[in-house]
């Protein structure tokens, strides 16, 4: 039996999760939002925040407002803490990903300085690789593409994704980090595609650090802070390479030394951004109300969705599928091959689907588990099944956009 329309809108009449949808702003009913794994949407709740951040704090209280948001980088950090599994004090919402990759295994090769490599798998997220490529330059180590199980005596620190950005793969945290640590390596998770649409328990792992972004499944905005984790214990022994004042032990004293705090805001480095800080924080508000676990299982079904559809559609027209085909074993969004995928979605874009394209030719579609009916990805699917059937793409120089 042909997966009808009316399945996906069954779906949708079953979902725990459908009034979350409403909760999510859209001014175009028809557009088919494919890539929440690359930005989430915009929330009411975040929305008023911004608004009220504007006009009260910044507009209203301008430089009184410190005495509330000086301290919001860890209080967004705890607030996100339950949903990745870490305790109170070990979170910090602050700067991007990548400089907070850049400041946890600085001071994570410090810890394990005798040895002289860092490993990373060869597929990882490129920011990634090429801040740990800087770092080993700078200190004199070398970056070895592997697995994690690959690490040996000699690795320092292991980065690695628990979903992977590409093909969605979900890791098995608890036993890779228990491989990393049998060989006495420090373990470091970017959550980037994780947080917000699956379950992560960093503490059940025994984790060592960890890193992400707020703007995918936290829905916190484009260019929103992203934030770190150190496991309370490793904090006094961890020291971040960037002597910031927010890192100062007793900041307004502004004296002639620095002195690291002693607690996870050794690893803050300036002043933070209230504005997006305060919209992450009702983001991630709402995320802890639709609940991990019932994010994490309606993922899967609409990506089961996806999977089901491709089969049926998409497989005929020379796609493959790159993903995991067992919902269990990826994150919340499918990815999809097609020697055109370049075209391909840029001839989606005009028909009002966004999915995104990573090279070669990926194609990633993200139905973000927090905002996205199971009838969107329906039509989603049938307009790019459509228009792969007429060719529409062929129409379209081969060029790529600065942006995919
Ligand atoms: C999205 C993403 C990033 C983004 O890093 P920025 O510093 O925010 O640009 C980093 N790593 C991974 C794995 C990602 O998915």
């Amino acid at each position: 039996m042909p997966t009808a329309r009316a399945d996906a809108a069954a779906l949708d009449g079953a979902d725990p999760l459908a009034a979350f949808v409403d909760r999510f702003l859209s001014d175009d009913p028809e557009l088919c939002y494919l890539d929440g794994n690359s930005l989430g949407r915009l929330s009411a709740d975040a929305r008023h925040a911004l608004a009220t951040a504007i006009d009260d704090d910044w507009g209203r209280d301008l430089v009184r407002g410190w005495g509330r948001w000086i301290d919001l980088p860890r209080r967004v950090g705890d607030r996100l803490a339950p949903l990745i599994g870490a305790g109170a004090g070990e979170v910090l919402v602050c700067d991007s990903t990548t400089v907070n990759l850049y400041k946890v295994i600085t001071a994570a090769l410090a810890q394990r300085g005798d040895r002289p490599e860092l490993v990373v798998p060869v597929g990882e997220f490129p920011t990634d690789r090429y801040v740990l490529e800087g770092i080993a330059c700078a200190h004199g180590v070398r970056l070895r593409f592997g697995e994690p199980v690959t690490a040996g005596d000699a690795t320092a620190v292991v980065v690695a994704s628990v979903v992977d950005f590409r093909t969605g793969a979900l890791a098995d945290v608890a036993a890779t980090t228990a491989a990393v640590h049998d060989v006495g390596a420090l373990m470091c998770w970017d959550l980037s595609h994780a947080a917000g649409s699956v379950v992560v328990d960093l503490a059940g792992a025994g984790a060592d650090l960890a890193v992400g972004c707020t703007y995918k499944h936290l829905c916190g905005g484009p260019g929103a802070p992203g934030y770190l984790y150190v496991r309370a214990d490793l904090q006094p022994r961890l020291e971040s390479p960037i002597w910031g004042w927010f890192a100062q032990d007793d900041q307004f004293g502004m004296g002639p030394r620095f002195t690291p705090a002693p607690s996870i805001e050794r690893f803050l480095t300036g002043t933070p951004n209230v504005v997006s800080l305060l919209a992450v924080d009702a983001s991630i508000a709402l995320v802890t109300e639709a609940g991990i676990e019932r994010l994490q299982a309606k993922g899967r079904a609409l990506t089961e969705l996806v999977v089901q559809l491709y089969d049926e559609w998409l497989a005929p027209l020379g796609f493959g599928l790159l993903s995991p085909r067992a919902s269990h074993e990826r994150g919340a969004h499918v990815a999809i091959t097609h020697p055109d995928a370049h075209r391909i979605g840029r001839a989606a874009v005009a028909a009002g689907v966004i999915a995104d394209v990573r090279p070669p030719d990926v194609l990633r579609l993200g139905p973000a588990p927090i905002s996205t009916r199971f009838v969107e990805v329906w039509d989603g699917m049938d307009r790019l099944r459509r228009l792969v059937e007429s060719g529409e793409h062929e129409r379209l120089p081969r060029e790529r956009s600065r942006v995919t």
